[in-house]
């Protein structure tokens, strides 16, 4: 944890709420990491007013830290952004899925051709790799060479061949020879020039990939925003490699070319050799664009912190006979979440014995309740006493859930069950568990 962040963050700790006056320094410390991270400025500006907007609007949870929450709501939000899971390459329907890979000169295409088809071989998958690049001689020796390391064949035609032309031969041999992936290494410049991308343009016209990969070098820093902006303005990407961050980068590329392009980062180079790439994980790049190892483990501990405050205020209402509908659906989503009802009941002792028919039966009654408390006015799930003694009401909610009269009737019954037996039982009765639904 950066020195600064974790200062701004100590000054928020002993607040009782965010607020715009005391999380000023905390976000400008945020913005800081940021751009020292390369992020590029308009997204760092984007971000931080989101995260402001966010994190002034979070619920306060009483129990939890405002510095907890607010590294929660900065970090989630990062992640988000990022693409929260990974994402594989593309597979086409029918073999082979045709990759190209874009990008500046010297940015690592070749090397993560080579990378790719060896990772590619991990999944079964067989790779022909195509090399386009004519201009410079030595560009198709390495192609060739790292080809011949991995043992994999690359297709060439020398470098009087027009790259278009050795494109289009090239993914007709993948198909023939039925490989399941062509990668089609291509030329770069030094500098985005229209020649290159007229060249590019016209070999994706023709090989129509199903994959066009732009291959970012991690220390391109500020400019990987502009660079993602004009490939994909005029070619077109469906992904990135991020390429060198075995440097001392932070790789806030990865944030800008995600941001500007709206494509997910695929896979990130992290060294020379040919097995030195790994898929993109974004909450792994969250940690290193905040420039924090440990950030995983404060989020865990802000989380487990939040569900603990939950709870409390949970048992409080149960309590004080302010248990309702809401509260109990929000019960029943919880115990969804944690896994089949089934799974639960058997860890709960005596519970074991129900055979598989009731605990479905009792699964299928949580579902009922769902939908029935679901067509209740606001009115009626926060005091559910107005329903026993309306029949009208309940024909409602009946009508609108799509269930009988005497469903809601036992609905309501139970859970007025429910709610004395959980009384009882905070007060330290436990008189069986019989007023559950489905029990
Ligand atoms: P191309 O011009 O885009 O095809 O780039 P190359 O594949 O020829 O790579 C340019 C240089 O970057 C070579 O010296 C590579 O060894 C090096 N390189 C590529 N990827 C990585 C990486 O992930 N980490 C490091 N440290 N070097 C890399
Ligand atoms: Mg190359």
């Amino acid at each position: 944890l950066s020195e600064r962040l974790e200062q701004a963050w100590t000054k928020l700790r002993g607040q009782d709420k965010i607020s715009e006056s005391n999380v000023k320094d905390a976000l400008r410390e945020v913005r800081r990491a940021l751009l020292e991270a390369d992020v590029n400025l308009q997204i760092v500006k984007d971000f931080v007013a989101e995260v402001e907007q966010k994190a002034l609007g979070a619920e306060v949870v009483q129990g939890v830290r405002p510095d907890q929450q607010f590294i929660e709501v900065v970090y989630n939000e990062l992640v988000q952004v990022m693409g929260e899971a990974n994402v594989p390459l593309a597979e086409a329907p029918s073999k082979p899925t045709i990759v190209l890979m874009a990008g500046l000169q010297g940015t690592g295409k070749t090397t993560a051709s080579a990378k790719l088809a060896l990772h590619l071989r991990k999944e079964e998958r067989t790779t022909l790799l195509v090399a386009t690049d004519v201009y410079r001689p030595a560009a198709i020796d390495q192609l060739v060479a790292l080809g011949k390391q991995i043992n994999i064949p690359v297709f060439e035609l020398g470098t009087s061949a027009d790259p278009v032309e050795i494109a289009r031969q090239g993914v007709e041999k993948a198909r023939a020879d039925g490989f399941d992936v062509v990668i089609v290494d291509t030329a770069g410049r030094l500098q985005i020039d229209q020649e290159m991308m007229g060249e590019l343009a016209r070999i994706k016209e023709t090989i129509q990939p199903h994959e066009t990969l732009l291959v970012v070098d991690a220390m391109t820093g500020q400019e990987a925003a502009n660079l993602t902006r004009t490939f994909h303005d005029q070619i077109g990407i469906t992904g990135a490699i991020l390429t060198k961050l075995d440097g001392d980068t932070r790789g806030g590329a990865a944030l800008s070319v995600r941001r500007i392009s709206g494509q997910p980062i695929k896979f990130v180079g992290v060294g020379e050799k040919v097995d030195a790439l790994q898929p993109f994980y974004p909450d792994r790049m969250a940690s290193r664009i905040l420039g924090m190892g440990d950030v995983l483990t404060l989020v865990e501990k802000a989380r487990e912190e939040v569900d603990m405050a939950e709870a409390e205020k949970m048992q409080e209402k149960i309590l004080s006979a302010k248990f309702d509908f809401t509260d109990f659906l929000k019960q029943t989503r919880l115990l969804k979440n944690m896994g089949s009802l089934g799974g639960i009941m058997k860890l709960i002792p005596g519970m074991g014995k129900l055979s598989s028919e009731q605990l479905e039966q009792g699964e299928t009654q949580l579902k009922k309740a769902e939908a029935m408390i679901g067509s209740m006015t606001v009115q009626e799930r926060k005091d559910p006493d107005i329903l026993s003694s309306s029949p009208s009401r309940r024909r409602r909610v009946a009508k609108g859930s799509g269930y009988g009269e005497r469903e809601v009737s036992e609905l309501v019954t139970n859970f007025q069950r429910m709610r004395t037996m959980m009384q009882q039982m905070g007060q330290g009765n436990f008189p069986g568990m019989g007023g559950m639904p489905g029990m």
